[in-house]
């Protein structure tokens, strides 16, 4: 996209003269792009849980309430989707504060099984109510320069995307590994599921904001589609970087590789 100016310029009193300037628009146009698109998601995912808040309290208002098995069950989805929509708003606040560089990072040496830990006690109520075995192995005997609580997260994001679209699978095992080891100069961070896996196709977009493979799916388990966003850009505050494979059917692997910040050490609890 370009914008024109024509711009007159006189080289004496009878001949005058004319420059085109042509500015390069292409990027702005771009950016506005992206910035309204990204209001609309907004405005979007924002909007189907208030719909649904607004229609079951309106429901509940126009009913007797004498059955108290149904008031229950609106309550419940209202208090799912109001939690849903903090969910969706802190998520988007962090993402901006990530984004703009105003999120603060203490970076250490971060024992990454301590990191893991941490995640697995968060995670394992959970797995056991969704019936997901969740399985743990940590060999990484270096640290990683890092902040602890954004590594909490960016594992967190990773764990409990494995535990819940695990847990929708109909048929099969359901089990999660989670892992870390030493590969190289590298310290690896390994989450590996048996769910649904990804196509193919939906693959290239997974680290979009809003992306979900199944928006259905994704509502049911209380995602945001912004969780994978917020690990990539942990990641990259990490100079982290991100793999995956995945096949449909079978399962899911991620893996991050962060650089190392110690040497070997037979130390565990260092
Ligand atoms: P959400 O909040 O919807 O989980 P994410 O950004 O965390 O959003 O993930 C984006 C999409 O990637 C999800 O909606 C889901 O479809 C897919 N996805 C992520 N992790 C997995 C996984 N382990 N197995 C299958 N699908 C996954």
């Amino acid at each position: 996209y370009y914008d024109a100016k024509v711009v007159p310029i006189k080289f004496d009193q009878e001949s005058e003269r004319y420059i085109i300037v042509l500015h390069d628009t292409t990027k702005e146009k771009q950016l506005d792009k992206l910035r309204r698109e990204f209001i609309s998601n907004v405005s979007h995912e924002l909007r189907t849980p208030l719909t649904s808040i607004h229609g079951y309290a309106e429901a509940l208002l126009d009913d007797d309430l004498s059955n108290k098995e149904l008031v229950r069950k609106f309550l419940g989805v209202i208090e799912s989707e109001s939690a849903r929509m903090t969910r969706l708003i802190n998520d988007l606040l962090d993402l901006e504060k990530l984004e703009s560089g105003d999120a603060k990072f203490n970076f250490s040496d971060v024992n990454m099984c301590k990191v893991i830990e941490r995640v697995v006690t968060i995670l394992e109520p959970l797995a056991e109510d969704y019936g997901v075995e969740l399985y743990t192995k940590c060999e990484c005997k270096s640290t990683v320069y890092g902040d602890f609580d954004r590594l909490v997260q960016l594992v967190l994001n990773l764990v409990d995307n494995a535990v819940k679209y695990t847990s929708i699978k109909e048929t099969g095992e359901k089990k999660v590994f989670v892992k870390c080891y030493g590969k190289e100069d590298k310290l690896v961070f390994e989450v590996q599921d048996t769910g649904p896996g990804i196509p193919e196709d939906a693959q290239k977009r997974l680290f979009e904001r809003f992306y979900r493979v199944d928006k259905a799916r994704s509502r049911k388990v209380g995602g945001t589609g912004l969780g994978l966003s917020i690990v990539k850009m942990i990641a990259d505050k990490h100079n982290a970087t991100i793999s995956f494979e995945s096949k449909v059917g079978e399962g899911t692997t991620f893996r991050v590789y962060f650089k190392k910040s110690s040497q070997e050490t037979t130390d565990e609890n260092k």
